[in-house]
């Protein structure tokens, strides 16, 4: 079977986008609002001769309540089944708490990580990104999903980690 890289992180960060950035083309549905209800979603992906299988985590509904409990339970299925994870920060909002839950449970699952600062979309937010350090994951790496910036050295650190 295919190793499998699964992408993780708060609703409207940009997995999606990403996601779809990553297969060349609109697959993966991009909301401008979190909610949508959509269970895990699987692709087969390449990079530089390497197939993969990509999981986006698609959604859960919005519950003002419970998002971050949410959030974490999804979180804990997609990196269990995974060899390898993304993981998704908005760097223009900055790492939030459930953020932080989020990096419990990647630190337990002990599996690989790749920390994506997205939405880096010019060298202003650079700083942004830099400031995922904190997080304590390794190198935050600066991307705009949207736009396609930073996403080719993205993927080669996940190769390295697959
Ligand atoms: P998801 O909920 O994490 O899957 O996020 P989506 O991929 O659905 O994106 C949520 C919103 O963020 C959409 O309006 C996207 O167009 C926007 N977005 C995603 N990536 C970027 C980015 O790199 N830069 C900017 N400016 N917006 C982005
Ligand atoms: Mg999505």
């Amino acid at each position: 079977a295919l190793p499998v890289l699964a992408i993780v992180g708060r609703p409207n960060v940009g997995k999606s986008t990403l996601v779809n950035r990553i297969l060349g083309r609109r697959e993966a549905v991009v909301e401008d609002k979190p909610g949508v209800t959509r269970d895990r979603v699987s692709y087969p992906a390449e990079w530089s001769g390497t197939r993969f299988t990509l999981v986006d985590t698609g959604g859960w509904e919005i519950d003002v309540a419970g998002i971050d409990a949410r959030v974490a339970e999804q979180a804990e299925v997609a990196i269990a089944l995974a060899d390898a994870v993304v993981f998704v920060v908005d760097a223009t909002v900055g790492s939030t708490d459930t953020d932080e839950q989020v990096v419990r449970l990647l630190r337990r699952s002990g599996k690989p990580v790749v920390l994506c600062a997205n939405k880096v979309d010019g060298p202003a937010a650079e700083a942004d990104a830099a400031a995922l350090w904190g997080l304590g994951l390794g190198e935050p790496h600066p991307v705009s999903a949207l736009h396609g910036r930073g996403t080719g050295d993205l993927l080669d650190a996940i190769l390295d980690a697959l």
